[in-house]
């Protein structure tokens, strides 16, 4: 007999909501519980009976938009870090996960690390077995949000392996961006609470001032220096100042713009769209995942608009370098298409790489 099992409800095998559970010490705990991509897609939990605690490893819809279906789950408390807590909607019983350190989720250790992808994010290493790892999403890349590697062993990882095999560096995706930054008005979709203030920070750092924000950039910025400093890298603080002082509020085509939501879906970046989409400024660039069916899906068909990617998630070195610092005896890569299994279990041998929707603990 094992410590336990942990089961991939959705989220392995191919790009969905974030939703897996751990069942050992006579509890079941939750980690994460998205909606979508593609939007609107939640997954299956209709046979899963109750579980105990629902943990949260970040704020991000495919990680916590699925908060709806904790009722027919038993409506179990809610572990969260406090940066993330204060994002969430209310109604829930929360209880406090450490942003780095040492914490418990019913009586079992977690220790947990900033995620270096979102405010208030964490990765949560579980005391239970030989250790069992879950990063979450995750980035070593980030220009401002901070990055804690974790060092223990696990004998279990699950980790986001978004990217698959890709293998650029961030330096790589701002010279492809570095052009159209200088050609004319450009408007990048994003989200104000991931890679949005990451991208107009790097624009700055060019000596490019002439940025405009929607509202929830803006106030993204400020949380940044203010509510989620913790997640902040720790010499940011005069860079963001400047970026609030030089943000204007988008009107017209003009300089660099930026506005939620990423994919266009919602938010003002879906009016900007709707206003811009038949003319032939300001130039569009989609820089995160594109789902079927979005308004990103659609002007990057048509090519009324680019896609350049901005790494959020680990390149294929950054996931081998932490499973050789892990150890694990096996490696769950999620996020990521089955069709990336071989490539992954290439790289990361000799650790036996599963997309097994059970895994014993
Ligand atoms: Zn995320």
């Amino acid at each position: 007999m094992g410590a336990g099992v942990l089961r991939l409800i959705s989220g392995v095998g191919a790009k969905g909501p974030a939703c897996f559970l751990l069942e050992a010490a006579g509890k079941r705990i939750m980690l994460d519980l998205g909606e979508g991509p593609p939007p609107g897609l939640l997954p299956d939990v209709a046979d899963l009976g109750t579980i105990d605690a629902l943990v949260l490893s970040h704020g991000h819809k495919d990680h916590v938009g699925g908060l709806r279906l904790l009722q027919r789950l038993g409506t179990p408390p809610v572990y969260a870090t406090d940066i993330v807590a204060r994002s969430l909607p209310q109604g829930f019983e929360l209880r406090p996960l450490p942003l780095g350190g040492l914490g418990e989720v019913l009586g079992i250790g977690v220790a947990t690390g900033r995620n270096g992808h979102a405010p208030g994010g964490v990765w949560l290493h579980f005391a239970i077995g030989g250790g069992v790892l879950y990063t979450g999403d995750w980035s070593v890349e980030s220009g401002l949000y901070d990055y804690d590697p974790p060092a223990q062993s696990a004998s279990v990882a699950l980790l986001d392996c978004s990217y698959g095999a890709y293998q650029k560096s961030l330096g790589e995706c701002w010279n492809a961006l570095a052009p159209l930054v200088g050609r004319g008005p450009l408007l990048l979709p994003v989200p104000a609470d991931g890679r949005g203030p990451e991208i107009a920070l790097e624009v700055l750092r060019h000596g490019c001032t002439d940025i405009f924000f929607d509202e929830a950039m803006s106030k993204a910025v400020r949380q940044m220096g203010g509510t989620a400093r913790a997640s902040a890298r720790v010499d940011i603080d005069e860079d963001l100042q400047a970026l609030s002082a030089a943000a204007k509020p988008i009107s017209a085509p003009r300089g660099v713009m930026f506005a939620a939501s990423a994919d266009g879906t919602s938010g003002a970046s879906k009016n900007l769209l709707e206003r811009w989409e038949h003319e032939s400024e300001p130039a569009i660039v989609f820089t995160g995942y594109r789902a079927p069916d979005t308004p990103a899906d659609r002007l990057i068909k048509s090519g009324r608009a680019h896609f350049l990617r901005w790494n959020v998630h680990p390149r294929l070195s950054d996931v081998a370098a932490l499973v050789k610092t892990v150890k694990p005896r096996a490696v769950i890569p999620a996020f990521c298409d089955r069709s990336q299994l071989p490539d992954l279990t290439r790289a990361l041998a000799p650790a036996p790489v599963t997309m097994d929707p059970v895994v014993e603990l």
